[in-house]
């Protein structure tokens, strides 16, 4: 429901030189191009109409104005006439919202028999547009242009992606996440700067001891959990063991006592995402596994061993695909498949991958962990859809975040794996596995990502467009080369720290 409650505002340029006649057909026509984008369905945040700005002072106002509404996700500029640019620096450099520079007129066709110098005067985009564009590089602003008739599916595909990054970010402003314990000892990728997070995209991650969770266990009903079994019968294939009177029906009822503690803490805490870590389990029988995956499912972020930056960044994604088809997962690269009939990976985790991924109904099983020391944890058990999707990793390089991802092509699995008891995904990483490998590997992206599929490379593009963030795309253009120099230059681009 995060989409629901934003808005992204949309702010006409033009200048006074018109008089009022013409600048009353501007606001018309910019009042019909945002009930025709609204009307489209392709949008999914509320575009609002804002005004036409003629003067430095009204264009002040709006972006100080869009900058401090809550709702307001971004801003739409548009410039339908001329709107000469000295006037956009006041506005433009208080602005704290995404900015979309949409490229449009309001006719598509030239009207060939009538044309006369009103109709120029009044459709200036062509040269209205370029003069902001200017000062927005002038400026140095990050933004996205998109251009073309504002009736064209693909204008209005741009600026749905461009919307959905925009809501990912709204949501990364205002994002507290949890840590459940600390890192993964001697990890290094999962570690980073939590203060630089909290300042470039606004999210907090603060830390909290795991026997706060299992104190938490001790309080939840009976009831509660009678309620979240029945549940689970009717929603995954149960394992026998794991049905009511089965011998191991202890193990899911203790599994849904974790599940309904963890939540009240979320909810309690006001989290959208949160951490664990196997080596930090103190006071609970289980690893969270099958709690996290149906947190994961009612929308939460998570990444496990302490990866708050993973953590945040599925919660993002969540949102960013919100109403579309697909789910969104934190996962791992775990293992190849180097055949000849075509290379792949398989991700999973040790359990907490999230079934909204699944193709089919999850199967409800327990068996033990080689890992941690605890009881044998309850996990559902499928496989990941096919079809495209993407893997996304932050990194801390010490001076920077870098955003990666790598588009990925889903598969249902070539043959069974019956002995295998976790969750998992197949996919073919675009261009191919070699290729992908080798450009993540120098990019230094991390074993854990964010991985969805429903949101696109061009929604993390503008993401990171935003945010300010590196982004490294791997793609089916992508060559090693590419990516080695590219990387080089964003050395330079970027400042290297030594
Ligand atoms: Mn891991």
């Amino acid at each position: 429901m995060a989409l629901e409650s934003m808005e992204i505002w949309f702010v006409t340029g033009s200048q006074d030189l018109y008089g009022p006649a013409t600048l009353k057909q501007v606001a018309r026509n910019s009042r019909e191009v945002v009930d025709g984008l609204n009307a489209s369905s392709r949008l999914p945040v509320r575009l609002v109409f804002k005004d036409v700005v003629t003067s430095a002072e009204s264009i002040l106002r709006v972006c100080q104005e869009a900058s401090a509404a809550r709702a307001c996700a971004g801003v739409v500029c548009w410039m339908h006439t001329f709107s000469p640019a000295k006037m956009w620096i006041a506005g433009l450099s208080a602005l704290r919202r995404p900015l979309l520079h949409l490229h449009t007129q309001f006719n598509r066709d030239l009207p060939w028999s009538s044309i006369d110098m009103d109709f120029m005067n009044l459709n200036q985009a062509a040269h209205g547009d370029r003069e902001f564009g200017f000062i927005c590089s002038r400026m140095r602003l990050g933004r996205k242009v998109v251009v073309g008739h504002w009736q064209e599916a693909a204008v209005q595909e741009r600026l749905a992606a461009w919307m959905r990054a925009a809501a990912g970010a709204a949501e990364l402003r205002g994002l507290k996440v949890a840590r459940l314990g600390d890192n993964m000892r001697q990890v290094a990728v999962t570690e980073g700067d939590k203060v630089e997070a909290q300042i470039r995209l606004g999210f907090e991650v603060n830390g909290y001891g795991v026997g706060e969770l299992a104190e938490r266990t001790q309080a939840v009903s009976d009831a509660e959990i009678d309620a979240a079994a029945a549940e689970c019968d009717q929603r995954y294939a149960m394992a026998d063991e794991l049905q009511p009177g089965g011998a191991k029906r202890q193990a899911l009822r203790y599994a849904l006592r974790v599940e309904t503690a963890l939540r009240g803490f979320l909810v309690d805490g006001g989290f959208g995402a949160f951490t664990d870590t196997f080596e930090d389990l103190a006071g609970l029988a289980q690893l969270p596994g099958l709690a996290v995956q149906r947190l994961m499912a009612e929308g939460y972020g998570f990444a496990a061993e302490g990866d708050w930056k993973t953590a945040a960044l599925v919660r993002a994604l969540k949102v960013m695909g919100e109403g579309l088809e697909g789910g969104a997962s934190f996962m791992e690269d775990y293992t190849y498949h180097f055949g000849a009939d075509g290379a792949k990976v398989l991700g999973a985790h040790m359990l907490e991958v999230c079934p909204t991924l699944a193709g089919t109904m999850p199967s409800c099983e327990v068996h033990p962990l080689g890992i941690g020391g605890k009881d044998a944890p309850v996990r559902l058990v499928f496989t990941a859809r096919g079809g495209p999707a993407i893997n996304v990793s932050m990194i801390d390089l010490g001076d920077r975040f870098r955003l990666l991802m790598n588009e990925v092509d889903a598969v249902e699995a070539d043959r069974p794996m019956p002995a295998l008891p976790v969750a998992r995904a197949l996919w073919t990483p675009r261009p191919d596995l070699p290729t992908a490998a080798a450009a993540w590997i120098y990019s230094g992206g991390a074993h854990h990502t964010a991985f969805s599929q429903a949101v696109t490379g061009e929604m993390i593009e503008d993401l990171a467009e935003m945010s300010g963030l590196e982004y490294v795309p791997i793609t089916a253009a992508t060559s090693i080369s590419d990516v080695r120099n590219q990387l080089r230059w964003n050395e330079a681009y970027y400042g290297r720290r030594s």
